[in-house]
């Protein structure tokens, strides 16, 4: 822009970015101090506005700068010209027959993704997508088989556990009694994606999940799923401090190569050795190893006895899941005797209670049935473009 064109009057009236409004959910709070003094507060009053917006935004889910009452007026006013408080948007809400909400959600450039939310007797547990689809393709999981569209951003991460609170409606009501038990008690990252190849947006969003001022999840209440992806494992420890999941499923490279890709890359003996130095690994911190049950492929008594024998040493915990099926999935659950069989072995062997109730099924919700509707829909049109012999 030439200089002439700035008048005195453009440099004195505070300009609205060109960018738009920033949306402060999912910035750290060093991202928020950055953003509040790049907007004109004072640096020396950064930190303390941080811990006042903080406050309004996590602790008690507001999201009106006009109602933040311990802040000036014109300094409210300034917010709300120069930021937004904005969550993805739930398209639609589905309520299976087991209490289990399914949400699809809308997040910038018209993507989705689906949020779940299990109701258990003693919790409550969101599970979160990390990612539009997923780059890996293990075979029995339904995102696996839509391509990645993109990472989710900490703000999109940490907004479906807002709109979950939302929906349920969680957020504390100024005056009343503290209700210690919590609707939203848990959070998994077991939705769509894999969250270890979206590493920085996962932890920041897991940071304010657990941030005391605010939403306050306690890091034993999250649990992050991988597929093993080994030079990260570490980091969840060292970063994030949350309960680590492994994607096991199978106890030879060679089935575990066709089930889980990622393994020709690392390994069975690779993933192990990285679990076996895992920092937060304890007896009271257990590694969940995550074995989806498929008929006939990974479900023999030999298997359950190589899966012991693997995982020795590693304070770890089994979590066997029967498949949940999905239209034109190539494999079959086990049988329920075979589920009981395979748990007998591993309950012998000191593990306690391993099978994983698949909880609603009828609207699609189960773990690994996740996938966003537009990119199923995108594809179906492929489909009918290659079967009517028409491109594009
Ligand atoms: N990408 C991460 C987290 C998301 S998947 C990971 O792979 O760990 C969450 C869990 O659901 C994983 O253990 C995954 O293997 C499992 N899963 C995927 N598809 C499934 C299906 N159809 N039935 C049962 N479990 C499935
Ligand atoms: Fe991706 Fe996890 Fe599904 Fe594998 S199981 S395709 S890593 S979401």
């Amino acid at each position: 822009m030439p200089t002439d064109a700035i008048t005195p009057d453009v440099l004195t009236v505070p300009r609205k970015r060109p960018e738009g409004p920033v949306n402060l959910v999912g910035l750290t709070r060093e991202a928020m101090r950055q953003a509040l003094i790049a907007a004109g507060t004072p640096e020396r009053q950064a930190r303390m506005r941080v811990g006042q917006i903080w406050q309004w935004i996590y602790h008690w889910g507001l999201r009106d700068f006009a109602a933040m009452t311990n802040l000036a007026k014109d300094y409210r006013a300034l917010l709300a010209e120069n930021f937004v408080i904005a969550l993805p948007e739930v398209v639609t809400r589905q309520v299976s027959g087991d209490g289990t909400r399914k949400y699809l959600v809308r997040i910038a450039g018209g993507h989705e993704v689906e949020v779940v939310y299990i109701p258990e007797e003693d919790r409550g547990t969101l599970c979160v997508s990390s990612q539009v689809g997923c780059t890996l393709t293990c075979s029995f999981c339904h995102t696996g088989t839509q391509k990645l569209v993109r990472n989710l951003t900490a703000g999109e991460i940490i907004g479906q556990v807002m709109l979950a609170r939302d929906d349920l409606g969680e957020w504390p009501v100024p005056g009343a009694p503290k209700d210690e038990t919590r609707l939203l008690s848990n959070v998994v990252l077991m939705g769509m994606g894999e969250p270890l190849y979206n590493f920085e947006n996962v932890r920041d969003a897991m940071k304010i999940a657990m941030d005391p001022e605010g939403i306050a999840l306690s890091r034993r209440r999250i649990t992050l799923s991988t597929s093993g992806v080994v030079p990260e494992i570490a980091r969840t420890a060292e970063e994030i401090g949350c309960q680590l999941a492994i994607s096991f499923h199978a106890t030879t490279d060679e089935v575990r190569d066709r089930l889980v890709p990622i393994n020709k890359r690392w390994p069975i003996a690779e993933l192990l050795d990285a679990l076996r130095t895992y920092p937060k690994a304890s007896n009271s911190e257990r590694i969940t190893f995550e074995y989806v049950m498929l008929d006939g492929v990974n479900d023999t008594d030999a298997d359950a006895r190589r899966l012991i024998k693997l995982i020795e040493g590693i304070p770890a915990k089994i979590n066997l899941i029967p498949f949940n099926e999905w239209p034109g999935a190539p494999y079959r659950r086990s049988t329920p005797a075979r589920i009981r069989a395979f748990a007998d072995i591993i309950y012998k062997a000191g593990y306690a209670s391993p099978i994983r109730t698949p909880r609603g099924e009828d609207i699609m919700a189960a773990c690994g049935q996740l996938k966003s509707a537009t990119e199923r829909a995108r594809k179906s049109r492929a489909q009918i473009a290659a079967e009517t012999g028409t491109s594009g």
